[in-house]
């Protein structure tokens, strides 16, 4: 199993992409799809939002564009969304900066003019198209439009694209498409419905299907929805209000748990830091202590939610939303092991609204956000959806000049 991007040995272009995207190591879903989308096999795939699953294909399929010579419309994303259509290609300009791949969104509303803009823009051509299926249907209709030469055919969202009465227009659409291709069809759920698509439309795929554990019943689950200059107080609340014998802090920096540490060292608690710096002898003596109950609290980052397996403990705070949803049911899953119940409390600030949204879709539960205590005044409003998207497009190097923009393949 790849455990770097590295393994991928993806086109330096690409590779730059990723990093300047702050992507570090491939989700579980991207482990597992990238080489066999590599391979070019079909493939059925089971995974959610919020696994990583868009750069699953979008990656491989990048890398074999920048390595064709013959350029056109060379592969076809097929969203149920508007605003699915125009993640998934905020992701392509992110990944593809450095690349010279192209990209166009199609999808239905906005005026006659945006009709017309992507109707010319289709015509010129671009590497990827990502469509919903309605107005791609328009846009074949019209024969402008030709797909002779696609490679790749994805069809993302596909339960939802059903829900939404799609079937016929897909199955329409496929039928301009070449026969020989490569097909991916990425699913949440697999009802009866997608698996006769996928007989109809897959040839001999690959299935791949990341379940995602979702936190035991016998944790009891709360969020507090806070500035950054709440948590403090209110984490002292906390540990004063419950009578809880064994806590776990997580945060997401090594710099955060050490800052953490030395406050709680401050305040005379029973606490330590747990990171990567500490000799492997010291790390050993803080978990023997911690498993002893000699140490009440404990403070880490996501290295932590994974290792330790220590019975009874109280309660789980996460001093802030962790980057990636399934570090989030580890985190909490380290309370309430073995049948006994526990507490996970998650402090969400503005920036992390967004996440914890993406959390609370995968683990298909929405966590109560608990009022504040009076004394801290009040918190922000919760409202994910108005929150910013965190990734997007390359950080640092600048952003796209709005005239440079690639959809638009120069030729
Ligand atoms: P998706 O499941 O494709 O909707 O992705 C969920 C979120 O995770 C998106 O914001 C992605 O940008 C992010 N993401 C996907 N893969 C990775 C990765 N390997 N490292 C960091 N973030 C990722």
């Amino acid at each position: 199993m790849p455990q770097t991007f590295d393994d991928f040995h993806f086109d330096q272009a690409l590779s730059d992409g990723l990093s300047s995207m702050g992507y570090l190591k491939p989700t579980p879903i991207q482990d597992q799809a990238i080489p066999v989308i590599m391979q070019g096999r079909d493939m059925i795939a089971c995974a959610q939002t919020g696994t990583g699953k868009t750069a699953a294909y979008l990656l491989p399929v990048i890398n074999e564009i920048i390595h064709t010579d013959h350029r056109h419309l060379n592969a076809l994303i097929i969203a149920p969304t508007r605003e699915l259509a125009q993640q998934i290609d905020q992701q392509i300009e992110g990944f593809a900066y450095f690349t010279g791949v192209s990209s166009i969104p199609v999808y239905g509303g906005g005026d006659g003019a945006a009709w017309d803009q992507q109707r010319k823009a289709l015509e010129q051509g671009a590497d990827i198209v990502i469509a919903t299926p309605g107005r791609l249907i328009a846009l074949l209709a019209g024969g402008t439009v030709v797909f002779d030469h696609l490679k790749h055919l994805i069809l993302d969202e596909a339960d939802r694209m059903l829900d939404m009465g799609f079937f016929e227009d897909i199955v329409r659409i496929i039928s301009y498409l070449p026969k020989k291709r490569q097909t991916l069809l990425f699913s949440a759920t697999m009802p009866p419905k997608i698996r006769q698509l996928a007989n109809k439309i897959l040839d001999n795929p690959a299935e791949i299907n990341i379940a995602i554990a979702k936190p035991a019943e016998g944790i009891l689950q709360q969020a507090y929805v806070v500035h950054d200059a709440q948590k403090t107080a209110l984490m002292d609340h906390l540990l004063k209000t419950h009578n809880w014998n064994s806590v776990i802090i997580f945060a997401s920096t090594k710099e955060m748990v050490k800052k953490l540490g030395h406050a709680f060292a401050k305040a005379g608690r029973s606490s330590r830091a747990f990171h990567s710096d500490l000799e492997q002898a010291e790390r050993e003596d803080i978990m023997r202590a911690f498993k002893a109950r000699q140490l009440n609290i404990l403070i880490g980052t996501d290295v932590l939610s994974r290792g330790i397996d220590v019975e009874g403990i109280s309660a789980v705070i996460n001093y802030d939303v962790p980057p990636d949803p399934e570090d989030y049911v580890h985190r909490v899953g380290r309370t309430a092991r073995a049948e006994t119940t526990g507490t996970a409390i998650t402090f969400i600030n503005e920036a992390d609204q967004r996440k914890f949204y993406t959390i609370e879709n995968l683990i298909g539960k929405e966590v109560p956000k608990m009022p504040l205590p009076e004394f801290l005044g009040a918190g922000p409003a919760y409202e994910p959806e108005k929150r910013k998207k965190v990734h997007g497009r390359p950080q640092g190097r600048g952003s796209h000049p709005k005239g440079q923009k690639r959809h638009f393949r120069r030729r």
